[in-house]
């Protein structure tokens, strides 16, 4: 990245993690992929029991690397040969988790955190469960305000991960979510059917919880 984008970053990742902090987050700064693994990392004991969200920042990474290294009880919903009922048990099972680890749709400047999910599983474990919760996120998911977030999930995000998922939606194949192309942009516009991944919204806010979701914020850019 070149020095002058670099330190503008920087400055704007500073302020996120004050305006985080201020709303009982905790926060780590770090420059790359590589040390926000060392900061996952520096956040596990041995034998704590961990839950996954399905992220590309974390595949960018190589969080699941690091938990299937055996020090840790993995709660493994990618394990090879599972049936859907028992990728359910282990979801609910990531509910009770030490630890779940996720990537976020996008963080404000105001310090909030927006997650949109398609089943519900991911925001579940943000907003309760888990006695900690690290989130990975890249730089390019800061946004000013929460409509800006909302925009973002329905332009980039939401696209993006249809297309990693395998899901014909309207938004894989137009480009962006058919609430846009019809000129609407409330939270909750879009397709309609069986292959709609934006279900279920979470805004985290103030936490009374201080310090249970650390943030781990990367000064450069991962995951959609
Ligand atoms: S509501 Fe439908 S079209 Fe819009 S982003 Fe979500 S999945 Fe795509």
């Amino acid at each position: 990245m070149n020095e002058n984008v670099k330190e503008v970053t920087r400055n704007r990742l500073n302020r996120v993690k004050e305006a985080l902090e201020a709303n009982n987050f905790e926060v780590y700064l770090v420059s790359d992929r590589a040390e926000a693994a060392q900061a996952v990392k520096s956040l596990l004991r041995d034998g704590d029991s961990i839950g996954l969200g399905g992220s590309e920042t974390l595949n960018e990474c190589n969080i699941l690397g690091i938990v299937r290294d055996g020090k840790y009880r993995f709660i493994d919903r990618y394990e090879k040969g599972l049936s859907p009922e028992q990728v359910r048990q282990r979801q609910v099972e990531a509910l009770g988790a030490d630890v779940f680890i996720t990537g976020t749709n996008a963080i404000t400047e105001r310090g909030e955190l927006y997650n949109v999910d398609g089943n519900g599983n991911r925001i579940a474990a943000i907003a309760f469960g888990p006695r900690s919760v690290i989130v990975v996120a890249g730089a390019n998911k800061i946004v000013k305000t929460l409509d800006d977030a909302i925009k973002r999930v329905k332009m980039y995000a939401a696209p993006a991960n249809t297309k990693r998922l395998g899901i014909k939606s309207y938004c894989q194949s137009f480009g962006e979510c058919k609430a846009l192309a019809l000129g609407e942009c409330e939270m909750t516009d879009g397709c309609k059917g069986d292959n709609r991944i934006c279900c279920d919204y979470l805004i985290s806010a103030y936490q009374r919880q201080k310090g249970r979701i650390k943030v781990i914020l990367v000064e450069e850019s991962l995951g959609f």
